[in-house]
């Protein structure tokens, strides 16, 4: 099984410099190779590949005006013209649209291919041409490591990602639930198990929200250039939203790793999130919890994930009898079915939501995918 860990990094201001520098570099290649091929076929009508590439960029760090390349390690910058050679094959295969040239402001990362180095005593990492540096304390890797990315955020927090491969088995559960998409909660499921919305989570989308007004107060229209305080404050808001989305991912997994260990088969019902956000009760709940990636991570971890289609009454049906309530509304968190069945709205739902996917052949489960 392939995994990958991410270490944060503690820079000196030295080695922020430099590592600045690689990225600058490795921008500066993939803008450099996307260039000579835009014009080699313009001019000459000739293919340029990956090798002529290589060989040229051997040539050009060789001349004294672009000496500042050899600042960073030759497979990174050798790496930034594979990584264009991809994007062009995307291209081709009509998957992504053409190449872009790089811009400083987007996230920058650079990968090491080969030759991995990490000091588990000292907790530093090796990045060529920068040295070893210090990470914060965390999990041991305990496999092949096959590469590494070194990345930089927006709100200028630096990062390395070591992809490795273990011998280890994904384990999986038992048995099948049936989840429900709460209001209250994140989520229920079938045997009644409640996972509840983190409160800080909200409080800090409230925050965002002042921030993002006081962001746009600060904005002059027409000026070519922002005030310091618009920055700072951009910076601000940066930094909260990557926080709230790391609370959010966090959650998340925690709570998809824990379905996907415990149960085999989990039944979900296909949200239209465009159509259910309309309604204002749900809005919240919705883009509060994320449930386009709660969904994509329990289709790489859960076994046999059956995805039921978003017509099916989950909530009006009585899972015991089969009575319908065709008036019940979001206000009803209990109701009682006309054959006098006692239900809890959430886990009846849920419990209906197991039964109408297991029902689905796998066939319909996966084309629902
Ligand atoms: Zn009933």
């Amino acid at each position: 099984m392939i995994r990958s860990i991410k270490y944060e990094l503690k820079l000196t201001k030295g080695q922020t410099k430099k590592l600045n520098q690689s990225f600058g570099n490795c921008r500066f290649v993939y803008n450099w190779a996307l260039d000579r091929k835009i014009k080699a076929y313009q001019e000459e009508e000739k293919k340029l590949s990956c090798f002529d590439l290589m060989k040229e960029l051997t040539q050009v760090k060789k001349k004294e005006e672009f000496e500042w390349l050899n600042l960073s390690g030759s497979q990174q910058l050798q790496q930034s013209i594979s990584n264009l050679d991809n994007a062009f094959t995307n291209f081709f295969k009509a998957k992504k649209g053409f190449p872009k040239f790089k811009k400083k402001q987007n996230r920058q990362s650079f990968r090491i291919p080969q030759n991995v180095k990490v000091d588990y005593e000292n907790f530093k990492f090796f990045i060529p041409k920068v040295g070893w540096v210090k990470f914060y304390k965390d999990k041991e890797i305990k496999g092949a490591i096959k590469f590494a990315t070194v990345s930089k955020t927006p709100t200028n927090r630096y990062f390395v990602s070591i992809t490795f491969e273990t011998q280890e088995q994904k384990k999986f559960g038992k048995g099948s639930v049936g989840i429900d998409l709460g209001i209250k909660y994140l989520a229920i499921t079938s045997d009644g198990e409640v996972f509840e919305n983190q409160k800080y989570l909200k409080s800090n989308l409230k925050k965002l929200r002042v921030e993002q007004r006081s962001l746009q107060r600060k904005f002059k229209k027409g000026l070519k250039e922002q005030s310091n305080n618009y920055y700072k404050q951009g910076l601000r808001v940066a930094k909260l939203h990557e926080k709230i989305t790391n609370q959010r991912k966090d959650l998340l997994h925690k709570v998809t790793t824990y379905l996907a260990t415990t149960y085999e088969t989990v039944c979900i019902e296909d949200l239209n999130v465009s159509g259910m956000v309309k309604n204002h009760n749900l809005a919240l709940a919705i883009s509060d919890c994320g449930w386009g990636v709660f969904r994509q991570f329990l289709e790489y971890k859960v076994k046999d994930l059956r995805v039921i289609g978003r017509f099916e009454p989950s909530s009006q049906i009585c899972n015991i009898c089969g009575d319908r309530n065709r008036n019940l509304t979001l206000k009803d968190r209990e109701w009682v079915c006309s054959n006098g069945h006692k239900l809890d709205r959430d886990i009846n739902a849920a419990l209906n939501i197991k039964d109408f996917g297991l029902r689905a052949s796998t066939l319909n489960a996966n084309v629902s995918h």
